[in-house]
This record gives structure tokens, sequence and C-alpha cells, in this order.
């Protein structure tokens, strides 16, 4: 039996569809939706429809921006041959705000993980590769300090040796399993400055 009318059971099941989002939460959302006024809805509409069909992948580093290539990439003042990667934009948003880091970065968009069935063509390592043809004298591998950051961590070191490139590590200071987003920022540039090499 449809208690709340299609209209509010196609909103419910639509949000409810969201990560993060179940049943209970989507209802309460639905229901805070429709007592909104209706020009705050059209806000949030327009929002995650610009944001959807405006936003790319940057043409270097593979983050997430507006612009072809991102204002990091953009950005004459960085230096362009230490290259940190990083397993998505949010720890990219983490390392930028401790403001000390000058290289550029490389967004991989996830992790290498057998169990996921997640492989190294289904992240952004090819993109890494073709970069790294270029001039480039670090690659630090920033990668979570879970089973899947590590095995990324490794796969990437194995794959650069070869190519006679500095390859280095952030400091295992950076507690298991913890996402970098959620580190504060000193302990994430004590794990930056105590990089070893690989
Ligand atoms: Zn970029």
């Amino acid at each position: 039996m449809d208690y709340y009318g299609s209209q509010m059971s196609k909103l419910i099941e639509q949000l409810s569809l969201l990560p993060g989002i179940g049943t209970k939460t989507a209802q309460r959302l639905a229901f805070h939706i429709i007592r909104m006024p209706k020009e705050r809805v059209e806000q949030l509409a327009a929002a995650m429809l610009n944001a959807r069909s405006n936003i790319r992948y940057c043409r270097e580093c593979c983050t997430l921006t507006d612009q072809e290539l991102c204002p990091i990439c953009s950005s004459p003042t960085r230096d362009k041959r230490t290259i940190m990667v990083v397993e998505n934009t949010r720890d990219l948003a983490a390392y930028e705000k401790t403001g000390k880091y000058e290289g550029v970065y490389h967004v991989l968009h996830g992790a290498i993980s057998p169990m996921l069935g997640i492989g190294p063509a289904d992240i952004r390592l090819k993109e890494l590769m073709q970069r790294l043809q270029g001039d480039v004298g670090e690659v630090i591998i920033a990668t979570n300090s879970s089973l899947e950051g590590e095995t990324t961590a490794m796969y990437i070191s194995r794959l650069i040796k070869p190519t006679g490139i500095k390859v280095t590590r952030i400091a295992s200071g950076v507690p298991v399993g913890g996402d970098l987003e959620y580190i504060d920022e000193v302990t994430l540039l004590r794990a930056l400055e105590g990089r070893v090499e690989l």
C-alpha cells in the first residue's frame, strides 16, 4: 500500500539510492524537501544538475574540476616535478589544507582491491604512467594505510622503479585504515615530511 502517494514515494526511492541513506533517512529528507520553500528546492536541484554536467577530470592530474586544467596544475608556482599520488579528490583537499605542499598531485579515483574486484586498470594508473614520461623528479605515494592503499602503493612503486624516478611513501604515522581526509593537518605534514624512499 502506497501511504505517501506516488510522487512522494518516487522521491523517497530516489533519495534512498544515495550512499549512506537508508529508507528512514530518505523519508525524513523527502518530508524536509516538500516543506522547503520552492526556490530553495530549485536551487538544490540546479546545483546538483550543474555540478553533474560541468565537473570533469583535470587533463593532467585527473582530479575533479570545472576547467580543463585544475587550478593546481595551471598554477605557475607549483613544482611540476613532484607528484603526490592520492586515492581521491578529498585526500588532495586534505593535503591542500595544510598549505605546505608545493608539488602537484595525481588522483587515482580508487585503490586496487582484489577482494572487490578492482584492478590496476580500474583506477587512473595509465594516466600517471603517461605523466612520468615528462620531467618528473619524485613520486610521493600517499594512498591510505588500508590494505587496499598499501597494495596500490606497492604496485605503483614496482611499476615506477624501472624508470629510475625516485619513489617515496608517506610515513606510517597515519592511523591504519584511517581515511586521509579525517586526519589532522599536523599528522599529515609529519607523514609527508617523514616519507621514505621505496
Ligand atoms: Zn590537475
